[in-house]
């Protein structure tokens, strides 16, 4: 299992980490197998979805914000409840196949942190299975 840092700029924000997800399995030097992403924060999350028109993540994240409003008389004493409910609804891991060492996405997609209580510095766990 490897273990890649993050450091995220805004509240919330989607961070492209394909290239360093590819990296990683690129180092295993397996030819096929799985990759499983996994993120250990209660209010971020990871996704796949449409990398070549970066509006597609400015959408995400608009439509989260309509849906899960940042003040809505949530109880949570930390304030951020908005942010553990997208975290919640996006989901912390996803599971890749691997063929030829590479990840096989669609050809518009990549793999995206998901910050929705940022600027922090966070980390994701990256483990490959194969042979
Ligand atoms: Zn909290």
């Amino acid at each position: 299992m490897k273990e890649l840092s993050i450091k995220t700029k805004s509240r919330d924000e989607l961070v492209d980490i394909t290239y360093s997800v590819q990296k990683t399995v690129g180092e295993e030097k397996i030819n096929g197998g799985l990759c499983i992403i996994y993120c250990p924060h209660s209010t971020a999350a990871v996704t796949i979805n449409e990398n070549a028109d970066p509006s597609v993540k400015d959408d995400i994240l608009k439509f989260l914000r309509r849906i899960v409003p940042a003040d809505a008389g949530y109880a949570h004493a930390e304030g951020n409840s908005d942010a553990h409910i997208k975290a919640s609804l996006m989901g912390n891991s996803r599971i890749v196949p691997i063929s030829n060492g590479k990840l096989v996405l669609g050809t518009w997609e990549g793999i995206f942190f998901c910050e929705f209580d940022g600027p922090r510095s966070r980390k994701l766990l990256v483990s490959v299975l194969g042979k």
